[in-house]
């Protein structure tokens, strides 16, 4: 087949191939572009650009789906080639990217950018189950809006929260659903006739040990049945039953919901791990091996990665990305020049944690899981409604005009 270069004309050392034009991808475009690099193309089948990050205040009743996205065509940067179809393998010893469609395109440098893949199927019976019944999930737009209205429609009975073990992106979101429903039901004077069960894997609630005190406190306020080194593991629909495993002793527990939200375990796409040499073998989810710090892979230097596919001991946010993409740009410009890679990531991410309907704690940290407050002059590790207001109106429009477009 023969090979085609989307970007011929600028060839000669320069041509920059993104796969994935999400957050990552399109913030890294814009921004090579604002520094004059020609020649960039980005890759992405998808028709729709989601600013995810609002999907739990769809989940919430607090924001409508359809302002949550934009054609995908509309945030692509101008002087940046779109090309509509799916890598489906990488070599890079010969700097070609085969896609779906049976293109070949040719890359001086390459930006590993395609997101991370929910895996439903990881959790027997939750693939048939969730967007039916009583079982949402906030984490496909196609089911964020069944969640509210299971939220809304609840009286009584018990409703389960649950997050899966292994990375994921957006740490805090499995458990600001539960918050915003069970405020809600606060509000309503239903609160007392639901039970709330929270099933987090990890040893604490929170990552970041500075926030685990306040989030201890909103799960007491709200009287939620925190249950800690468990995970979803079984789910029977038609019986309405959830299979909760405790990591810790072994036990397997089955609660009857009258609501699930489950979050999907999750996973580098399948192809990262068949069709290329880039996974991580540290890695069991196959996520993109690349230099914690410098964002470029270890084997081959004129390949970058960022955003939720990559090999990185942080949480996998947008608000990351904010701070990844800034330096996979200094440093793919420093290979441009022959220079070496000396911009550098902190592991610098960020959780929004919305504790209720008016309220967020915004919590920022680095790899070292450490507190890295970037808000001047106010606290925001406690909870604030100016906080909450910047999530639902400040942060998606600094997205869409700033971020978006290499502007910040
Ligand atoms: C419910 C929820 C709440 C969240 N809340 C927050 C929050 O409050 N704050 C925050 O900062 N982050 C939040 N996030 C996380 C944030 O949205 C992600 O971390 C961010 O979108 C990661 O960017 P990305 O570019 O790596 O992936 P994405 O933005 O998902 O983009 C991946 C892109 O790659 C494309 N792609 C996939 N496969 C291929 C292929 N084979 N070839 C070419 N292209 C491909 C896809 O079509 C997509 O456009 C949340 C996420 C969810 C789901």
């Amino acid at each position: 087949m023969p090979s085609y270069d989307p970007h011929a004309a600028s060839a000669g050392g320069r041509r920059v191939l993104i796969i994935g034009g999400g957050t990552a991808g399109i913030t890294t475009a814009a921004r090579l572009r604002r520094a004059g690099v020609g020649g960039v193309t980005v890759l992405d089948p998808a028709d729709t650009h989601w600013y995810q990050p609002l999907w739990t205040l769809v989940g919430g009743g607090q924001a409508p789906l359809k302002s949550t996205c934009r054609p995908e065509a509309s945030v692509i940067p101008e002087g940046v080639t779109w090309i509509r179809d799916a890598a489906t393998t990488v070599d890079p010893d010969a700097g070609q990217v085969t896609t779906a469609g049976g293109k070949e395109l040719g890359y001086d440098y390459l930006v590993l950018a395609p997101g991370i893949q929910l895996n439903w199927q990881g959790v027997p019976g939750l693939a048939d189950a969730v967007g039916h019944d009583a079982v949402s999930s906030n984490y496909a737009p196609e089911h964020a809006p069944r969640t509210w209205e299971l939220i809304r429609r609840m009286r009584s009975g018990t409703a389960v929260f649950t997050q899966p073990s292994g990375p994921f992106k957006c740490g805090g979101a499995p458990q600001k659903i539960a918050y915003l429903a069970a405020d809600h039901w606060r509000r309503k004077g239903r609160l007392a006739d639901i039970r709330v069960v929270l099933a987090i894997p990890d040893a604490a609630i929170f990552k970041a040990p500075a926030y685990v005190p306040i989030l201890e406190r909103v799960v007491a306020r709200y009287g939620i049945e925190v249950r800690l080194q468990s995970e979803l593991v079984g789910l029977d629909p038609a019986n309405r039953e959830a299979t909760i495993s405790d990591n810790a002793t072994g036990r397997k527990d089955v609660l009857r919901y009258d609501l699930l939200h489950a979050v999907p375990p999750q996973s580098a796409p399948d192809w990262i791990r068949a069709g290329t040499p880039f996974s991580d073998p540290a890695s069991p989810f196959g996520y993109v091996e690349v230099d914690k710090h410098t964002l470029v892979h270890p084997r081959y230097p004129n390949v970058f990665a960022l955003g939720d596919a990559a090999n990185l001991p942080t949480s996998k946010t947008g608000a990351a990305v904010r701070k990844q993409a800034p330096v996979v740009v200094a440093n793919l410009l420093a290979a441009m020049a022959g220079r070496p890679a000396t911009a550098r990531y902190d592991g610098y991410t960020s959780c929004p944690l919305v504790t209720a309907r008016d309220k967020m704690v915004l919590a920022e940290f680095d790899y070292d899981l450490r507190p890295t407050p970037t808000v001047p002059l106010i606290d925001t590790r406690k909870e604030r409604r100016d906080m909450w207001l910047l999530k639902r109106y400040g942060l998606p429009a600094l997205y869409w005009h700033g971020m978006l477009k290499g502007r910040m």
